[in-house]
C-alpha cells in the first residue's frame, strides 16, 4: 500500500486521514504543528505515543529536504541545494532585509516554460513539487534563520503546480500550522492567464509577481514561448482582473537584456501599458547564463529606462543584486550541482 504523505495535506484532510486510522481529530492538529516547525520524522514528535509513531512510520510519510550544499555570500546571502527524497535537486535561496529573512523556494523540479534567458528550463520538468517539499524549504531554513518573508520565484512555474501551490499557501499561512501572513508571500508567473484567474478567485492577499520582461507580443514571443498561448494584452487584462479581485497591487518583472529589450522605445510602450494602473515595475539587470546568448543592459541603459518610467509616473525600483558571488540566481546552482556530478 502506498503511504499517505502527511505534509502535502491542508489541515482538513489531514485530520480526516488519521480520524480514518481511528484516531481522535485533535492528533490531526498535532501533527500539523509539528511539520510547520520542520520535523523530519514522525520520531520526534515527542507527544505522540510510541506506538502511534510506529503506527505512522508503517502506513505515512512527509516531505523532506536533505542539505546537498550551501553557499554562502559575502551579503549573507545563502544558497542551498536540497536533496528530494527521490534523488533530485532542488534550490533555495535566504536573502537577508531590512524587514527580515526572506526565502525563495523552487516550485518544481525543472521547468517547461522555456523562457530563452533562463538556465532551470534547459531540460524541461522533471516533475512538480508537492506541497509538503515546498514549505520542507522554508521550514528547514527556519530552524538556523527565522523566515518572514517568501518568494515563490526559484526554479519552476508555479502556477503549472496549481493545487500543490495553493495547498502548501494555505499549510505556510494557517495559524495553526507555520502562520506566516498572506502578505509576506509573493508568487512569480510567466504569465499563465486562466491560472492568474484561478488564483484570484482563492481569496488570498498575496503579491501575484508577472514576469512580463517586453511590453509588446514581437519581443516578448521571442524571450517568452507562453506568449504565444497569453499574448501581452490578454496577461495585463488578467492582472486587472487580479487587482479588481483582491486589492492587490501587482508587480511586474522586468530583466534587462542588452538591445533585445532596453530601447526607449520599449520604456515609452510600457509606460503607455501600464499607465494609471497600481502597479510596480522592478527592473532585474539579467544574469549570464552560460548556455543563453542574451548579454545583460549595461548600467546607462538601465538608468535611461529606469528614469523614462518614472518620467511617466511608473512606480519603478531596480533590483539589488545579492548573492552574486555564489550564482545564486534560478537553475544556475542546480545546473553546476549536475555538471559536476554527472556519470
Ligand atoms: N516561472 C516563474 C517563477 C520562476 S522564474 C516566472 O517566470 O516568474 C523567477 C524570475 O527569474 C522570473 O522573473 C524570471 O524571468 C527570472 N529569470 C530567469 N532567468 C533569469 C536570468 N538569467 N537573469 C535574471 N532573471 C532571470
Amino acid at each position: 500500500m502506498e503511504k499517505i504523505d502527511l505534509s502535502s495535506l491542508t489541515l482538513e484532510s489531514l485530520t480526516e486521514a488519521v480520524q480514518a486510522f481511528g484516531l481522535p481529530s485533535f492528533r490531526g492538529g498535532q501533527i500539523y504543528r509539528w511539520l510547520a516547525r520542520g520535523v523530519s520524522s514522525f520520531d520526534e514528535m515527542s507527544d505522540l505515543s510510541k506506538d502511534l509513531r510506529e503506527k505512522l512510520n508503517q502506513t505515512c510519510t512527509l516531505a523532506t529536504v536533505e542539505q546537498a550544499a550551501c553557499s554562502r555570500s559575502s551579503d549573507g546571502t545563502k544558497k542551498y541545494l536540497f536533496r528530494l527524497a527521490d534523488g533530485n535537486h532542488v534550490e533555495t535561496v535566504l536573502m537577508r532585509y531590512e524587514h527580515g529573512n526572506s526565502v525563495c523556494i523552487s516550485s518544481q523540479v525543472g521547468c517547461n516554460m522555456g523562457c530563452r534567458f533562463c538556465a532551470s528550463t534547459l531540460k524541461g520538468r522533471v516533475r512538480n513539487l508537492t506541497a509538503g517539499e515546498m514549505l520542507a524549504q522554508i521550514t528547514y531554513i527556519n530552524r538556523t534563520d527565522p523566515v518572514s518573508h517568501v518568494v515563490v520565484m526559484g526554479v519552476g512555474e508555479p502556477l503549472d503546480n496549481y493545487d500543490n501551490l495553493v495547498t502548501f499557501i494555505r499549510n505556510l499561512t494557517s495559524p495553526k500550522g507555520f502562520g506566516m501572513s498572506q502578505r509576506h508571500i509573493s508568487v512569480s508567473t510567466c504569465g499563465l492567464v486562466p491560472k492568474i484567474d484561478r488564483l484570484a478567485a482563492e481569496n488570498l492577499q498575496i503579491t501575484l509577481s508577472v514576469s512580463l520582461h517586453a511590453p509588446d507580443n514581437e519581443t516578448r514571443n521571442l524571450l517568452m514561448p507562453i506568449n504565444r498561448t497569453y499574448p501581452v494584452e490578454e496577461l495585463l487584462a488578467a492582472c486587472d482582473r487580479y487587482l479588481a479581485a483582491t486589492g492587490r497591487r501587482i508587480s511586474y518583472e522586468y530583466i534587462m537584456i542588452n538591445g533585445v529589450n532596453d530601447t526607449p522605445d520599449h520604456a515609452r510602450l510600457l509606460a503607455r501599458r501600464l499607465k494609471g494602473k497600481l502597479a510596480h515595475v522592478n527592473l532585474i539587470p539579467m544574469n549570464h547564463v552560460d548556455e543563453r546568448d542574451f548579454q545583460p543592459s549595461t548600467p546607462d541603459r538601465i538608468r535611461r529606462f529606469s528614469s523614462l518610467l518614472s518620467e511617466q509616473g511608473i512606480n519603478v525600483t531596480c533590483r539589488r543584486k545579492l548573492g552574486k558571488d555564489i550564482d545564486a540566481s534560478c537553475g544556475q546552482l542546480r545546473a553546476r550541482f549536475e555538471r559536476e556530478h554527472k556519470n
